[in-house]
C-alpha cells in the first residue's frame, strides 16, 4: 500500500545540515498495523510526516496506493492528505469550543456530503470508539482517554487510506492507553484499517502486528509479522 524508495531527509540547523533519514526503502502492506519505535530524535515523527504527506523528502519516492505523493504540488498534496490520511496526535488536538460530535464532523465539512449525512457518519464513528453517550460533551468534559477516542473517531470518519498516530498513548494513564490501543487494534483487525503508529512504549507496540525500530536513520525489524 505504501512504498518508500531510497527516501532521504535532512534538516538545516544553522549552517549545518543534519541528516535524519538516509536512503530508506521499505513497504507497508494494506491492513498492516505497524509500530515504529526508536530513541528520541531518531526520525520517527519525520518518517510519519513523510508518509502522511505533511513533509516532503529531499530525495526518493513515496508511493501510496501507487501514487507518488512526492510529485504532487503543495495544493494537491493538501487535498490528498484530507482524503487519504487520518491523524491521531499525542495531545488529541480537538477544538475546545466544539462538542465531540462537532469535532468528528469537522473533516467532513471539506467534502460534498450533506449536513444529515455528515452527522450520521460522525455518530457512527463515535459509536465505533464507544462514545455514543458522549456526543454533546465538550473536550473539557471528557477524560484524556475519551478525548483520544474522539480524535480516533475524527481520524476514521473520512474513511482514509491510512491512519497515522504519533505517540497516541503518550499522555494517557495505563488503563486509558490500553482502551485506546484495543480500539486501534479492533479497527485494524475487524475493519481492515491500515495503521502506522509511533510509540516509545513497548506495551503499546505489542498491540501492533509488526514492530520496526529506527536507529540513526536505519530501520530494523524487531518483530517481523505477528501471526493473527
Ligand atoms: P521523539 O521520540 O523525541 O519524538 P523522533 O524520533 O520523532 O523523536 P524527529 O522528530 O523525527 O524524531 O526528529 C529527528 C531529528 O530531526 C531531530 O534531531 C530533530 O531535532 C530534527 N528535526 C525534526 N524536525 C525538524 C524541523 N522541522 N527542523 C529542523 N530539525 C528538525
Ligand atoms: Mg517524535
Amino acid at each position: 500500500l505504501i512504498a518508500l524508495s531510497d527516501v532521504s531527509k535532512s534538516y538545516r540547523r544553522g549552517a549545518q545540515i543534519v541528516p535524519v533519514l538516509a536512503g530508506l526503502t521499505f513497504d507497508i502492506r494494506r491492513k498492516e498495523f505497524l509500530a515504529l519505535m526508536g530513541p528520541s530524535g531518531s526520525g520517527k515523527s519525520t518518517m510519519l510526516n513523510l508518509i502522511a504527506g505533511i513533509d516532503s523528502p529531499d530525495q526518493g519516492s513515496i508511493k501510496v496506493g501507487g501514487e507518488d505523493i512526492t510529485l504532487l504540488p503543495e495544493a494537491e498534496l493538501a487535498d490528498w492528505r484530507a482524503a487519504n490520511v487520518g491523524f491521531i496526535f499525542q495531545f488529541y488536538n480537538l477544538m475546545p469550543v466544539l462538542t465531540a460530535l462537532e469535532n468528528v464532523e469537522l473533516p467532513l465539512t471539506l467534502t460534498s456530503l450533506g449536513r444529515r449525512e455528515r452527522r450520521d457518519r460522525a455518530q457512527l464513528a463515535l459509536s465505533l470508539v464507544g462514545l455514543s453517550d458522549r456526543v454533546k460533551h465538550l473536550p473539557s468534559e471528557l477524560s484524556g482517554g475519551q478525548q483520544q477516542r474522539v480524535a480516533i473517531a475524527r481520524a476514521i470518519v473520512t474513511d482514509p487510506t491510512v491512519l497515522v498516530a504519533d505517540e497516541p498513548t503518550g499522555d494517557l494513564d495505563r488503563q486509558s492507553a490500553k482502551e485506546v490501543l484495543e480500539i486501534m487494534q479492533r479497527l485494524n483487525r475487524d475493519m481492515g484499517r491500515t495503521i502506522v503508529m509511533v510509540t516509545h512504549d513497548h506495551r503499546a507496540a505489542a498491540h501492533a502486528k509488526r514492530i520496526m525500530s529506527l536507529e540513526k536513520g536505519d530501520l530494523s525489524y524487531l518483530v517481523e509479522q505477528r501471526l493473527e
